[in-house]
């Protein structure tokens, strides 16, 4: 079994914790606490090996200090989180990325990120084209996805791509 650390990070509200439940349980929840703090784990077949998902879901208090406080450098991958219904999201997500590099850079890592703009369902309260996002996440070089944590679109693409990247490094 292969472990892939996965930190689920952005903006309060764009569907972390939604996004993390829908892929560990495959189930949309309505209610619960958005102050916990919490890991998850989900086992997948891959090839003819296993992936083991351990996928860190960060409150929305102070988001980066509990980073930190959660190992932020032992994270492999970074899912970079927006909503496409608001465009101040994505505009926070290069700064978010620079404090994440920052605080990475002294160690010998190099965590794979990919852009994911969430709540594609809310197609008429839609603000980023995706193009634009696209542009914003080749330029760089993050993965790009958009989804849908409510429907569960896209969501097992979503934790394919990280498998592949993960594996073909
Ligand atoms: P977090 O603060 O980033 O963890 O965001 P939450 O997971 O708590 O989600 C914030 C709100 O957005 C909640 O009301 C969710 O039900 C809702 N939400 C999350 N993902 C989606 C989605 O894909 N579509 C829609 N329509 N709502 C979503
Ligand atoms: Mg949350």
């Amino acid at each position: 079994t292969t472990n892939i650390r996965v930190a689920v990070v952005g903006d309060g509200g764009v569907g972390k914790s939604t996004l993390a439940i829908r892929f560990i349980q495959n189930e949309f929840i309505e209610e619960y606490d958005p102050t916990i703090e919490d890991i998850y784990s989900k086992e997948i077949d891959w090839n003819d090996s296993k992936i083991k998902f351990l996928v860190f879901d960060s409150a929305p208090q102070d988001e980066f200090y509990s980073y930190r406080y959660y190992s932020l450098r032992n994270q492999e991958v970074f899912l970079l989180v927006y909503s496409v219904t608001q465009k101040n999201t994505l505009n926070m997500i290069r700064d978010l990325y620079d404090r994440i590099t920052d605080y990475v850079s002294d160690q010998n890592k190099d965590p794979f990120f990919i852009l994911v703009g969430n709540k594609i369902d809310l197609f008429t309260k839609r603000q980023v084209p995706t193009h634009q996002a696209k542009a914003f996440a080749d330029e760089l070089d993050f993965g790009f996805i958009e989804i849908s944590a409510k429907t569960g679109q896209n969501v097992n693409q979503l934790f394919f791509q990280i498998a592949n990247a993960f594996c073909n490094r």
